[in-house]
C-alpha cells in the first residue's frame, strides 16, 4: 500500500504539475496579455446557402502568448471561465468585433451581422444589455447588425434570462443557440426564449454522411426550425457533400471550411469588397 502511494504521489508530481503549471501559467497571463495586445479576433463568414452570399461573420478570439505560443480557445476560454477573466475577454472580443464591423462598412463594402460568443459566466453576471449598449454606441454600429451565440448552458442556467434576452432583442440585437442539441435542455424552452437562430453543432454536421442517426437529426433540427420560424444555420461544414445534403433539407446558412477558416479582417475585406 505504501508503494503504490508512493508511485502515486510521484505520477502527480511529474505529469499532473507540468499540466497544473500550464494551466495556471495560462490562468494568470489573460490580464496581462489584454492589456499587452496579444489577443485578437478572426472573423469566419456564415454563407447562404441558396445566394451563397456572405450573410454574416462570427467573430473568434486567437490568444499569440509569448511563451506558450498559440493557444486555443477551446483551452483558455474554460479557464477564463473558471477565474472570472472571461469577462474582460469577452468584452475586448465585443468591442473589437463592433468596431470592426463598423470599419467594414463604412469602407464599403455590403453591410453584414457580426456573431459575439457570449459564455454563461458573462450573460448572468454583471448587466450584459448595459455592456452591449456601451459596445455599440461607441463603434457606432446599429444594433440589428450584431449577433450573440447564447448557449443552451445559459439559457436552463438562471430564471432571469428570459428577461434579460427580451431586453435585447427589444434592442435589435440578434440571438441565436450555439452547438443546438448538444446540450440536455429541454425543448420547451424553444417556445419560451426569444432568440432568431439555431447553430447546429458542428458534430452532427460532421457526421451527416458517415452516420444515418446524426443526418436524421440534422434534417429534424432544420425542420423544427422552420415549423418554429426560426433561421437555421449549420457549422463545421467541410464538404460539398455536407453542403448539398444540407441545401436539399432548406437550410437556411452554413459556415465551415468548405467556404473559409476564420480569416485575419483584412482577408474578409479582400474576399467581400465587391461581392
Ligand atoms: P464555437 O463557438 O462552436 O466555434 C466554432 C469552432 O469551430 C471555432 O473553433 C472554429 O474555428 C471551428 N470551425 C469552424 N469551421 C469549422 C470546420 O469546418 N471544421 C472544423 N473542424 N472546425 C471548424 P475555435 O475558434 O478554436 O473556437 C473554439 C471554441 O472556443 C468556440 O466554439 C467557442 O466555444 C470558444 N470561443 C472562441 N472564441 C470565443 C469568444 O470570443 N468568446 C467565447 N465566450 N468563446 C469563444
Ligand atoms: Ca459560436
Ligand atoms: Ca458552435
Ligand atoms: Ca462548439
Amino acid at each position: 500500500v505504501k508503494e503504490e502511494g508512493k508511485n502515486h504521489f510521484q505520477f502527480f508530481t511529474s505529469e499532473m504539475n507540468e499540466l497544473v503549471s500550464r494551466k495556471s501559467t495560462i490562468a494568470m497571463s489573460i490580464r496581462k496579455g489584454l492589456k499587452l495586445g496579444e489577443f485578437t479576433v478572426h472573423y469566419q463568414p456564415q454563407i447562404d446557402i441558396e445566394t451563397e452570399n456572405i450573410i454574416g461573420v462570427e467573430a473568434l478570439v486567437r490568444w499569440h502568448h509569448p511563451k506558450l505560443g498559440s493557444i486555443s480557445p477551446a483551452e483558455f476560454i474554460p479557464i477564463a471561465e473558471e477565474n472570472g477573466m472571461i469577462i474582460h475577454i469577452g468584452e475586448f472580443v465585443l468591442r473589437t468585433a463592433c468596431q470592426q464591423n463598423k470599419d467594414w462598412q463604412d469602407s464599403g463594402m455590403a453591410p453584414f451581422r457580426v456573431a459575439v460568443n457570449i459564455s454563461a459566466k458573462q450573460f448572468s453576471q454583471g448587466n450584459i444589455a448595459t455592456v452591449v449598449t456601451s459596445a455599440l454606441e461607441d463603434a457606432g454600429l446599429a444594433p440589428h447588425f450584431l449577433e450573440l451565440e447564447l448557449t443552451e448552458s445559459i439559457i436552463q442556467g438562471a430564471t432571469s434570462a428570459i428577461s434579460k434576452m427580451q431586453e435585447l432583442k427589444t434592442m435589435g440585437i440578434h440571438l441565436s443557440i450555439d452547438d443546438f442539441g448538444t446540450g440536455y435542455s429541454s425543448l420547451s424552452y424553444l417556445k419560451l426564449f426569444p432568440v432568431d437562430t439555431l447553430k447546429i453543432d458542428q458534430h452532427f454536421t460532421r457526421n451527416i454522411h458517415n452516420d444515418p442517426k446524426d443526418a436524421a437529426l440534422v434534417a429534424t433540427i432544420i425542420q423544427m426550425a422552420h415549423n418554429l420560424e426560426l433561421n437555421v444555420i449549420a457549422e463545421g461544414v467541410e464538404t460539398l457533400e455536407q453542403l448539398a445534403f444540407l441545401k436539399n433539407k432548406r437550410c437556411n446558412q452554413a459556415q465551415g471550411y468548405y467556404f473559409q477558416k476564420p480569416l485575419l479582417p483584412e482577408k474578409i475585406e479582400e474576399l467581400y469588397m465587391n461581392t
